[in-house]
């Protein structure tokens, strides 16, 4: 008799060979156990409670401005995958942008496009342009699924993924969720980011700030910023979650001649102030 424990690894290799997505960006095949059809009620629900249990502003200048920028970085969103052949591939997206009253230095995109403006991250933000250089990276990472593949790894480690596709229903699997999508509120509950995920969140980033009518060139600035900030006081969360170093911001130097010439060909020649 041929024991189990010899056919686990075939049967991992087989539920994450079944269980691969394309990431629109790359064109690479990558691990997804939990298909978006799964994920996103458990985002969209993750995120009303999270709403309902923080101080969400409405009506200032802040709020409309965190608004303003997510709507544009959605639309250059669906223009850029749409150009790049991905019709539809945000059909299931439900764009939605706030605004917490909440001194944490964080913001975060949810699978589905649920995104969270701390108002701790204003400050370091500056600038309509610094808040689009910061959502336009957090919704690269959500749009390249990196969030998922995190996830999917997680459960591989923990619990062998034996079963196919995973429904996330009973505590256990929304603590994971949580841990890997930036929703954790105690400092430390979410895992950081990949260096390579975060290179290529950063060109995205780029390119759909720029495609929205935003200055790439201010990106480099914005996390130079980030980490002089991060010298004293309050350890900054956005960063312990996105770790960064000095080659990011001369990659980001370097990309942002790439994204002013991305955004032409969607007819975008200048930026707003
Ligand atoms: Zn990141």
């Amino acid at each position: 008799m041929i024991k189990i424990k010899k056919l686990l690894p075939l049967l991992v290799l087989a539920v994450v060979i079944y269980s691969c997505a394309t990431n629109p960006f790359t064109g690479k095949k990558t691990m997804a156990l939990v298909p978006n059809s799964d994920l996103f009620p458990t985002s969209f629900a993750q995120y009303d409670q999270f709403l309902s249990e923080n101080k969400v502003v409405t009506g200032t200048e802040d709020a409309q401005m965190i608004s303003r920028v997510g709507e544009r970085i959605a639309a250059a969103s669906e223009r850029y995958l749409s150009a790049n052949g991905y019709h539809g591939y945000l059909n299931d997206y439900k764009w939605e942008y706030h605004l917490v009253d909440d001194p944490t230095e964080n913001a975060w995109c949810m699978p589905g496009g649920k995104i969270v403006f701390y108002t701790g991250i204003l400050p370091v933000a500056k600038s309509e342009t610094g808040v689009a250089v910061i959502m336009g990276h957090e919704v690269a990472h959500a749009l390249a699924n990196h969030g998922q593949q995190r996830m999917s790894a997680g459960m591989l480690q923990q619990f062998g993924a034996v079963a196919g596709n995973v429904v996330l229903q009973d505590e256990n699997d929304r603590n994971l969720f949580n841990q890997y999508y930036g929703v954790g509120t105690q400092v430390g509950a979410m895992l950081p980011f990949s260096r390579s995920h975060e290179t290529e969140a950063d060109k995205i980033g780029l390119y759909i700030m720029a495609i929205a009518g935003y200055d790439p060139t201010e990106a480099a600035s914005l996390w130079e910023r980030m980490k002089a900030n991060s010298g004293g006081g309050e350890p900054s969360e956005l960063l312990s979650t996105h770790p960064s170093n000095d080659s990011r911001i001369s990659n980001l130097r370097e990309l942002a001649p790439h994204a002013i010439h991305e955004a032409k060909k969607f007819g975008v020649t200048s930026f707003r102030e």
